[in-house]
């Protein structure tokens, strides 16, 4: 059994406006040690896919189905004093902005070892010494001294290396990391992208990394979901994904990305903005922006998720195009980019 099984999730807020469904129908698996991509821009529901594996959505006003299983119980299931127990201990989660999760006004050292002793049985000392080892481990120099710093007092890398400390404090079974390098500059961004590659493999955490750039997906994923308008576009590995894209929405994202020949100069982005959720277009949510739109899309959803038929390993889509155009778009597209990986 797969270390996390996610059934047909959806997730629908009651809104003063009306019922909003940010996710509709996702599902996917995850082993141990493997990264798992989630990608799409804001509104695509990718966020809001990890918060409710979390628990971490109003439970007055958001109400989910379907399964996440953690090692095969179901944590929708659960109660709340449960999922805070899961949290932080099985489950642990970085954001874009480590500050929305550090406190100003206690020191990096005290609130390591506060995340070790809420969810271990520690003597002071030995939670010391794991706060002082996280942060060795996460590649922070001095960590003697770093531990009686405050927050303020750390780089943005270097904070999103301390939240990355914390979040493996109590070796989860799984990493939930949102955005974790949008914030940074580039070169900080590679170097954290090299950390939790490493720490995958040393910790051997499962990771859902959430992001809108599918160069970070190239970077460390091995699968990759795209998500568009609350549904799934586009799934499989990485490396199918990039060898045989079938979905307009993943061939514009790619269109983002720098490419061999170009480099920069060229970056496309996508024209038109996401769907509201509140009143999504009928048909097709990517129908109003999609190149290849057809009388079809914009009366029919696309169909569910089907089998790539060239490609051997597990890879769907759901679009109404044949599979004969999405293959010569996708050869076209490819040989013009030249996408860098
Ligand atoms: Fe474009 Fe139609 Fe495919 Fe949607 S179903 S992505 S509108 S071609």
């Amino acid at each position: 059994m797969a270390l996390l099984e996610v059934r047909d999730l959806r997730t629908t807020f009651r809104t003063d406006d009306g019922l909003v469904t940010a996710i509709d129908g996702v599902s996917f698996s995850l082993e141990k040690g493997q990264v798992l991509g989630i990608v799409g821009e804001s509104g695509s529901g990718k966020s809001v896919t990890s918060l409710s594996i979390m628990g971490l959505l109003p439970r007055g006003s958001a109400a989910t189905s379907g399964q996440v299983l953690l090692d095969g119980r179901d944590l929708l299931t659960l109660g709340e004093e449960e999922m805070r127990k899961i949290r932080g201990q099985e489950i642990a989660m970085i954001f874009q902005d480590p500050m929305t999760s550090l406190n100003p006004v206690y020191t990096v050292g005290w609130q390591l070892i506060e995340a070790v002793r809420l969810h271990q049985d520690v003597s002071q000392t030995a939670a010391t010494k794991r706060a002082r080892d996280m942060l060795a481990a996460v590649g922070i120099p001095n960590p003697d001294e770093r531990l009686r710093q405050y927050p303020h007092e750390f780089s943005g890398g270097m904070r999103q290396r301390v939240m990355i400390a914390m979040a493996l404090a109590n070796d989860p079974k799984l990493l939930i990391a949102d955005e974790p390098t949008t914030a940074l500059d580039v070169t900080t961004q590679a170097q954290i992208l090299e950390l939790i590659r490493r720490l995958r493999t040393d910790f051997d955490s499962a990771i859902v990394m959430i992001t809108h750039d599918l160069g970070v997906v190239a970077e460390i994923c091995d699968d990759v979901l795209v998500m568009y308008g609350g549904r799934v576009a586009e799934q499989g590995g990485v490396d199918d994904i990039f060898a045989r894209p079938r979905h307009p929405y993943t061939w514009g994202l790619m269109g983002s990305m720098p490419s061999r020949s170009h480099g920069m100069d060229r970056l496309q982005s996508i024209p038109g903005s996401p769907p509201s959720l509140l009143r999504p277009p009928p048909g097709c949510r990517f129908s109003p922006r999609c190149p290849y739109v057809m009388d079809i899309c914009r009366g029919d959803p696309p169909p569910p998720l089907r089998q790539v038929e060239d490609d051997p390993h597990f890879h769907v889509e759901a679009c109404h195009l044949d599979a004969a155009s999405k293959r010569e778009e996708a050869a076209r597209l490819l040989a013009a980019q030249e996408i860098v990986r």
